[in-house]
């Protein structure tokens, strides 16, 4: 199987069984079993996209699943799925058990010949003592919970220079990214406006809650070993280096 046949399986909605593992010519010889955990805003997102590349793995968002399930509304969804919907329309978490649940489902995924980067998977620590039970079931071992975080005054900087586009959406940050007119989409010439989500102080509030919300869960896998602390201050390709070699040094995981 391929790996896109394997993403296809993880958003699956149809409840069909996962894949078994089985012998793939291009998978990795050593494949990387990591959770990725970091507030909204601080890149986890372009770094989950670099180490899949770089490690061939395969980028598992439960995220991605509640919103393809979204998008597919009338099409046979167990009630389950339609609930999970309807949570996060409002913008609240799932239940732990419907989320438990999608990913048992898809349990062999995990076992799989090109390894996983969970993303936005646990949440909570009953979803990582759950998680702990599915992994057994598959015979298989974290190699480590990647733990991306930045001062909140950093984070507030990077968000707060975000600006998109009213037209078309597209999106520029006035220092990373900026227009080439200030205030005027380069792409349809529409007006450029800071969404309310990325205002300061709504930031704050963000990043309060999430560190409230992922401390128990960073604190569980510093019990166990696993965390794995890293900085994600600077540019992108600097971040993604100091994650290759941490992830050497610490997990024997090498580019694919
Ligand atoms: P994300 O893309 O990870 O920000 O997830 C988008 C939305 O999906 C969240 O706001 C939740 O409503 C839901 N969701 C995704 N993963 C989980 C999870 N592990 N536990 C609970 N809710 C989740």
């Amino acid at each position: 199987m391929s790996m896109e046949q394997y993403l296809e399986a993880w958003i699956g909605l149809g409840g069909q069984a996962a894949p078994a593992a089985t012998g793939h010519a291009d998978a990795p010889a050593k494949p990387a079993r990591l959770i990725l955990l970091g507030a909204p805003g601080i890149g986890k997102g372009t770094q989950a996209t670099r180490l899949s590349q770089g490690l061939k793995a395969l980028h598992l968002s439960t995220g991605d699943v509640f919103r393809a399930a979204k998008s597919n509304q009338n099409k046979g969804l167990t009630p389950a799925l339609q609930a999970a919907v309807g949570y996060m329309v409002r913008g609240e978490l799932v239940p732990d058990e419907t989320v438990v649940d999608l990913v048992r489902e898809r349990k062999a995924i995990l076992a799989g010949a090109y390894g996983f980067l969970l993303d936005g998977f646990p949440r909570t620590v009953p979803q990582a003592e759950a998680l702990d039970g599915i992994l057994t079931d598959v015979n298989t071992k974290l190699d480590g919970v990647l733990s991306y975080s930045l001062p909140i005054e950093k984070v507030i900087e990077r968000i707060s220079g975000r600006r998109m586009c009213k037209q078309c959406s597209a999106s520029y940050h006035l220092k990373a990214m900026p227009p080439k007119k200030a205030g005027v989409c380069d792409k349809c010439g529409g007006e450029l406006y800071l969404r309310d989500d990325d205002k300061p102080e709504t930031v704050r509030v963000r990043m309060e809650a999430y560190e409230k919300s992922t401390k128990p869960l960073a604190d569980y896998y510093q019990r166990r070993g696993l965390l794995i602390e890293i900085s994600a201050d600077g540019a992108a390709d600097d971040i993604s280096a100091r994650t290759m070699k941490i992830l050497k040094e610490r997990c024997g995981l090498v580019p694919a």
